[in-house]
């Protein structure tokens, strides 16, 4: 069987991951296993990773950093307006509406840059096992709507990967905790990262996984810590030097980085040094920023970020009907969950210790290629390319010993793991007065399907649109939209009506489809559920 990797693209950080044998492996760059999601120009080259994240503070105009915040979304959308305000590299709206970043001479969207990043992960992995991949089950927050997991695959599919499964993050990082470890049990898995906070609920019974609840924030993460520690550096030099810090745009780059180094410091100590010599500007004299930060003070600052994760968590329990002693195991994952007041206060919201960090940061990417492998026996094989593999995994040895980097706990892969997922945001269309009616239902078990019947009065030339929309807003304009489907050679009666069977189904992986018959000649319309995003493709030609 050909490698199935697992990658988590993550909005600060990311990883590659294979099975090996039976073992499964996070792939190491250069001894590395989580590599910076960071893409830059420097003089006309684009590098990634490490390269790119090193030299960001001596350019930081053609550095992109967080582009996962943005994938997916439209110019409008605070998620894209919030990041053009923090972020130090350009990004503008494109002739096509949609969302555009600059880095020296090139314009791309965040789909290209997404799929930079993945390619250089799939490098990775091929240096590490010594032939072509091609395919690969890639991770997504729970709470990805539509867009966002149709941006993720499109990205993949331009790193010329096919994706066999998005799986959702918390269901990856149960897994690979299950597989060490199998046993009839209720996990909670609360996953605080660079940008996302995901809670899922899950049931574990031998080898069946299956996700009870899922609910989550896209904007809520390690990066809003450090801009409170920024904010707060900010207003402390304003208050001793009467300068204002918040409009200089490489000073605020540097006090980024500083705020995230002093933040990670004070998961271990009780205080720490922020020292930044010459922040401001020479014009203003080069002055110098030098500040204590102690556990208590950053504590009292992000607590309502924690809260904001805790009431989402009782949101996703009331949801599951469970309540927090049902709850046989918490897992931590994400990098910001380290944090001792968010581990204190998951403890005390859960009433008891979580499992967490016994498989680091490599932990999502292992569930995946762990999926993978128990997919790669259901999928066909690819058909072999020139100059493609020729090899069959299992025939041909990895070129360099690929091994789990010293202190990762091993993971044996399984075959024979079903996994069943929700749906993470209810589906539903646009009906008339800003009304929205929910066809799928946020937390059903995927996929899922259902039928709507629609009745009108009259076609536009045989044509029917409708907006399809993704939340939990009773009104439409509360919802994000999916798309706009549009049904066309639709057949009228003699009074002028149409009916028409809409047929929505959500697959595995979290994407929709549309299908649509006419009722009165029981033919199948042509629909196509156009993007809302400009410059993505259609889904065109899902109903036949
Ligand atoms: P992830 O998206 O899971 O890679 O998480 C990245 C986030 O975790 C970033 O905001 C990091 O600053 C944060 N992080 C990583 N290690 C620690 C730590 N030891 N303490 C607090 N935050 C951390």
């Amino acid at each position: 069987m050909e490698p199935i990797v697992g990658i988590d693209f993550g909005t600060c950080n990311s990883c590659v991951a294979a099975v090996v044998g039976k073992q499964v492996c996070a792939l190491p760059d250069d001894g590395r296993t989580t590599l910076p999601s960071v893409f830059a120009m420097s003089d006309g080259r684009e590098i990634l990773g490490f390269a790119a994240k090193m030299q960001i503070i001596s350019n930081p105009y053609q550095t992109v950093t967080g582009i996962k915040r943005i994938l997916g979304r439209p110019y409008d959308s605070p998620e894209v307006q919030r990041l053009k305000r923090e972020a130090s590299f350009e990004i503008f709206r494109g002739d096509d509406g949609g969302v555009r970043v600059r880095a020296e001479h090139l314009v791309l969207t965040p789909v290209e840059i997404s799929a930079r990043i993945i390619r250089h992960l799939r490098k990775v992995a091929e240096q590490n096992l010594g032939e072509p991949v091609r395919r690969a089950v890639i991770s997504v927050p729970a709470h990805f709507g539509d867009a966002q997991r149709n941006a993720t695959k499109q990205a993949a599919e331009l790193a010329k990967l096919e994706v066999i499964r998005l799986l959702n993050e918390p269901t990856a990082s149960a897994l690979a905790y299950s597989l060490r470890d199998w046993g009839k049990r209720r996990i909670a898995v609360f996953d605080l990262g660079g940008g996302t906070f995901d809670l899922t609920l899950m049931n574990v019974e031998d080898r069946f996984f299956e996700a009870r609840a899922t609910d989550g924030d896209s904007y809520l993460g390690g990066t809003d810590f450090d801009y409170e520690i920024v904010r707060w550096l900010v207003r402390r030099f304003r208050e001793a030097e009467g300068v204002n810090l918040g409009t200089d745009r490489t000073a605020l780059l540097r006090l980024k980085l500083a705020a995230e180094r002093a933040k990670i410091e004070l998961s271990e100590a009780h205080e720490t040094l922020i020292d930044l010599p010459a922040i401001a500007s020479a014009t203003r004299g080069g002055m110098h920023l030098s500040e204590t930060l102690r556990r208590d003070q950053l504590e009292q600052m992000c607590r309502p970020y924690v809260d904001r994760c805790l009431e989402i968590c009782e949101r996703t329990l009331a949801a599951a009907q469970t309540t927090v002693h049902q709850i046989d195991e918490v897992i931590l994952v994400g990098g910001q969950s380290r944090m001792p007041l968010v581990a204190r206060s998951v403890r005390d919201f859960f009433g008891k210790e979580s499992r967490a960090d016994v498989l680091g940061d490599e932990v999502v990417a292992i569930g995946a290629a762990a999926q993978g492998y128990a997919l790669g026996s259901a999928v066909p094989p690819l058909p072999s390319r020139e100059g493609g593999a020729k090899h069959r995994a299992g025939s041909r040895p990895p070129s360099r010993e690929v091994r789990p980097p010293p202190g990762q706990a091993q993971v044996q892969a399984d075959d024979a793991v079903l996994l069943l997922d929700v749906l993470p945001m209810t589906i539903g269309l646009e009906g008339p007065d800003d009304t929205f009616v929910p066809l799928l239902l946020r937390n059903e078990t995927l996929p899922a399907e259902t039928r709507h019947v629609i009745n009108v009065a009259e076609t536009e030339r045989g044509t029917l649109r409708f907006r399809v929309l993704q939340g939990e807003g009773h009104r439409a304009s509360e919802n994000v939209p999916v798309g706009e489907l549009v049904l066309e050679g639709v057949e009228t009666d003699s009074s002028g009506r149409a009916k028409v069977e809409l047929r929505f189904r959500v697959d595995a992986n979290g994407l929709l489809q549309v299908r649509a018959w006419d009722r009165a000649s029981g033919t199948r319309s042509f629909v196509t559920l156009e993007s809302p995003l400009p410059g993505t493709p259609s889904r065109a030609g899902a109903g036949r």
